[in-house]
């Protein structure tokens, strides 16, 4: 207990508190109750808020939805479920800016098909999360008003974009949370905190009412405190949506029931250990990472498959984020979207200029300006063009590494949460940092990173990439590691 908070009731899966809710609805309050007191003595040092939803707020919330759901209760698959939501998806009535000046004010008019799906199942939206600006970055400090700090050690980044939403989930300010992913900003927060997070297939999760950054990379997936929370979140948010047209035209799968089947059967897998990404890793998450891999490899088949790309995955990343970034971010002109300014006098250039000049943030601004240069006539072929060649050959790589694997392993990120402010003087080194990550959505395949272990009190995670669809291959085996680990609904105690 501190601060009269029962952290064993706290760190409870969403899936037996469930059932307690279901049994007892009012037990709804009296878990927010918690949930409220934990945000209260650690939010002021962690701010992995950027709009926290007042207390009353929720709990009439919760009241129109008890009354509401009368007699339908028993099906509602997150009855009563809190969450925390990254602020790039759009939540009606409650302001969502992409932590950027540009939408400080902006309160969306519609929900995102995510949020739809998870209010029908019943759950409550207790706060929008921090993140880097536009979701542009890796630490959350390129947000336009704080940076977020790592719960695990208050003088290190969460990780990104997704640290708001990473770091309430491992400090127990939420069970669970919605982050986004474009090149590994569920995945590398998630690792860095010490949680839970799934980057889906490409078209699996709905985009509608998700604000663009890179239009065929991003997706929205779920972070959790243990697997079956995460696959219950999955199995809400997957499944066509006639609004995305890149949405994949199938339903959502249970992918509950296919993890505790495959639990059960225990297949034996073929698990691919990418040489270059373990050895390329800093020492200490390299030594942890073989490890626990090792655990893998006593019941699955491992081989050793070779990566022959370096630096070439992280340019073709960065210049096909930056040349879609740039035209994505164009309906920021203040006129339709973004900073209202006063225009009389002035030319259009003159308000563009104004508007986007106040509006964006240093990265957001440099990725806008590469981004155009990449696409200009006379470069496009050498950078655009180049690099989408090279996203196919990356693609047919992992299509013949996946003829004689079924999965293939990695450590999630090559270094360990770094100090605040540790790389503004070099920030390519944490561009090089998301190698491992951005591959999955370069060629759109799903990928896990699942918490293993710590060094010196930080988080160290695995990640696990398999085919296209294949997401409960990824949540079997992250339940087979979080039985052998015992990393499950861990908080961390923030000091
Ligand atoms: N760090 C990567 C970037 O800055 C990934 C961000 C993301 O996935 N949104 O682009």
């Amino acid at each position: 207990m501190v601060n009269n908070v029962s952290y064993k009731y706290i760190s409870m899966p969403i899936y037996k508190l469930l059932q307690e809710f279901k049994t007892d609805p009012m037990k709804v309050f009296d878990y927010l109750e918690h949930v409220y007191r934990v945000i209260e003595s650690v939010e002021t040092k962690i701010k992995a808020f950027i709009t926290l939803m007042p207390q009353d707020a929720v709990f009439r919330r919760v009241e129109t939805l008890i009354k509401e759901s009368k007699g339908k209760i028993d099906s509602m698959k997150l009855f009563g479920i809190p969450i925390a939501v990254k602020d790039v998806i759009s939540t009606k009535g409650i302001r969502t800016t992409c932590a950027s000046r540009m939408l400080e004010n902006y309160i969306p008019p519609y929900n995102a098909t995510v949020i739809e799906r998870l209010i029908n199942e019943g759950s409550i939206i207790i706060g929008k999360t921090n993140m880097d600006e536009f979701a542009m970055g890796s630490t959350t400090e390129t947000s336009a008003f704080y940076p977020t700090r790592n719960p695990w050690d208050l003088s290190r980044v969460p990780g990104g974009s997704s640290g708001g939403s990473a770091a309430a989930v491992s400090s127990g300010e939420a069970p669970i949370a919605l982050g986004s992913d474009t090149g590994g900003s569920i995945r590398n927060p998630a690792a860095f905190c010490g949680i839970y997070g799934l980057k889906p297939t490409y078209g699996l999760v709905s985009r509608y009412g998700l604000i663009a950054y890179a239009s065929s990379m991003d997706q929205i997936g779920p972070m959790a405190r243990n697997t079956i929370d995460l696959a219950i979140l999955l199995s809400i948010i997957a499944g066509h949506d006639p609004k995305d047209s890149t949405s994949l035209p199938i339903g959502s799968k249970n992918y509950v029931a296919l993890v505790k089947e495959l639990v059960y059967k225990e297949p034996k897998l073929r698990i691919g250990i990418i040489k270059e990404l373990f050895e390329n890793s800093d020492e200490n998450v390299k030594v942890k990472a073989y490890k626990v891999v090792d655990k893998l490899c006593t019941y699955h088949e491992c081989l050793t498959v070779s990566l022959p790309y370096g630096k070439q995955i992280v340019a073709a990343y960065y210049i096909i984020a930056m040349a879609e970034a740039s035209s994505n971010l164009a309906r920021f002109d203040g006129v339709r979207y973004g900073l209202k300014v006063p225009f009389e006098n002035k030319s259009w250039e003159e308000v563009y200029l104004e508007v986007r000049t106040k509006g964006f943030g240093y990265e957001v601004k440099k990725r806008v300006a590469l981004g155009a240069y990449i696409l200009s006539v006379g470069y496009r072929d050498m950078y655009y063009i180049r690099a989408l060649k090279f996203r196919r050959i990356l693609k047919e790589t992992f299509d013949k590494i996946f003829r004689s694997v079924d999965v293939v392993v990695s450590p999630t990120m090559p270094i360990l949460p770094p100090k605040l402010g540790e790389f503004f003087e070099d920030p390519i080194k944490i561009y090089l940092a998301d190698i491992n990550t951005v591959i999955a959505n370069l060629i759109g395949i799903p990928a896990i990173s699942i918490p293993v272990d710590f060094y010196n009190g930080l988080p160290i995670a695995i990640q696990i990439m398999s085919k296209q669809l294949t997401e409960e291959i990824l949540l079997y085996l992250s339940m087979q590691l979080e039985e052998k680990t015992g990393f499950r609904n861990i908080i961390a105690e923030v000091h």
